[in-house]
């Protein structure tokens, strides 16, 4: 069992710690938080040994009735492998505590890639970080990039990816971030920081991105264009993109129009949290013309990068290969919407159209 402790316990923490708990061969040591708020209640309900993030407020805890199991050097001490996600620039200031404990850790996207040995992405890269001391998993829309771009390069060879990120403003509970009534070019230089990100772990892939900022907590859109040095037929693009765990092909005939939909499925297909760890590639965008291939996903920036935390996990530690860690963290998930589920009936043209684990259809 890798005992994991998870620092930050903020959007991305909570859910990394449940995908631990979820996974047979890894248990929480513990989760670091700041304040004593409703998270670190959320923390102690669960089970989760909780440690004091700054000692300084360990009081605020004791006066709630929480109980403290120690600091994040305590944390580190005796955990096998540590995942930081704390807000960006925090994981650099934590990064020579676990150094000095020689326990390895993972980082979120927020942080410089010099974080870390590696950046990571298991879809692009998983055996770099292998044996590490260190690996930076890639931003939600960074993760989401590689997901779909490494299958394509394989595929039919990438010559150039050029893509619009349309962002969400902020997460759900970010009220800091609003309210807010604009659609900003954001950064407004272009290529954005994506693109270069996304070479962080597919260095022979160029990608130049476009940033937006938009009202809206629900997820990420992207409008992408790829072109490819030998062009297929759009149904050659689906079928590659539907054997893809991590990518989920929505069907048209599902009559799922946005985010807003697309989380409303989640919350009904019992999703913890309404979570969408796949990329949602809308089926009827994929469309090629020359060799330019066109589509739309969308990514849900709070949960894609949750299930490489954990891939990240095992290759630090050196328990499983990129195949073995993938499946498994897939089916301790439940990762891939089977839209041909009782609930969801079979699509218009009776063909299977769910995504499931190594390919897997509605009916496996
Ligand atoms: P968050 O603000 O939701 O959570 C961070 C948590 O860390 C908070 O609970 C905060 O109180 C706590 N914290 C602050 N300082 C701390 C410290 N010194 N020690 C321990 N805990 C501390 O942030 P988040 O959205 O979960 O982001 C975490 C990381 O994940 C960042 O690098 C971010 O860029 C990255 N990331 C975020 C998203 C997203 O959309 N939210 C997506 C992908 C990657």
């Amino acid at each position: 069992m890798l005992r994991v402790g998870v620092v930050g316990y903020g959007t991305i923490g909570k859910r990394v710690a449940d995908a631990v708990t979820a996974q047979p061969d890894m248990t929480v040591a513990g989760v670091a938080k700041r304040s004593a708020n409703y998270e670190a209640a959320t923390a102690a309900e669960r089970g989760y040994p909780l440690y004091a993030a700054d000692p300084d407020r360990a009081g605020s805890f004791r006066a709630a009735g929480l109980v403290l199991a120690g600091d994040v050097d305590d944390l580190a001490a005796g955990a096998d492998v540590i995942v930081d996600a704390t807000p960006a620039g925090v994981g650099a200031e934590n990064a020579a505590t676990y150094a000095a404990h020689g326990t390895p850790a993972v980082f979120q996207g927020g942080e410089a890639a010099d974080v870390a040995e590696v950046s990571f992405c298991a879809r692009a890269n998983y055996d770099e970080a292998v044996g590490a001391a260190s690996a930076r998993v890639v931003s939600c829309n960074t993760t989401a990039l590689a997901r779909l771009l490494a299958p394509l390069d394989e595929a039919f060879g990438v010559e150039k990816a050029r893509v619009t990120l349309v962002r969400r403003g902020g997460d759900p509970a970010q009220t800091g971030r609003g309210p807010i009534n604009d659609v900003v070019p954001n950064p407004i230089t272009v290529p954005s920081h994506h693109g270069p990100d996304v070479g962080t772990v597919l260095p022979d892939v160029p990608v130049d991105t476009l940033g937006l900022k938009v009202p809206v907590t629900l997820m990420h859109t992207h409008g992408v264009n790829v072109t490819l040095e030998r062009p297929p037929e759009a149904d050659e693009v689906r079928d590659l993109l539907a054997g893809e765990s991590r990518i989920a092909l929505v069907p048209g005939w599902l009559g799922v129009d946005g985010a807003g939909k697309l989380k409303d499925l989640a919350l009904d297909a019992g999703r913890p949290r309404g979570d969408l760890w796949e990329n949602c590639v809308w089926a009827d965008s994929v469309a090629v013309r020359d060799r330019d291939l066109y589509c739309f996903q969308a990514v849900h920036q709070e949960s894609d990068v949750v299930p490489e935390s954990i891939d990240a996990v095992r290759a630090l530690a050196g328990t499983a290969t990129a195949a073995e860690s993938v499946a498994r963290t897939d089916a301790a998930l439940g990762m891939g919407l089977s839209f041909g589920a009782p609930g969801y009936g079979d699509g218009p043209t009776g063909r299977p159209v769910s995504v499931g684990v190594d390919g897997a259809t509605a009916d496996d």
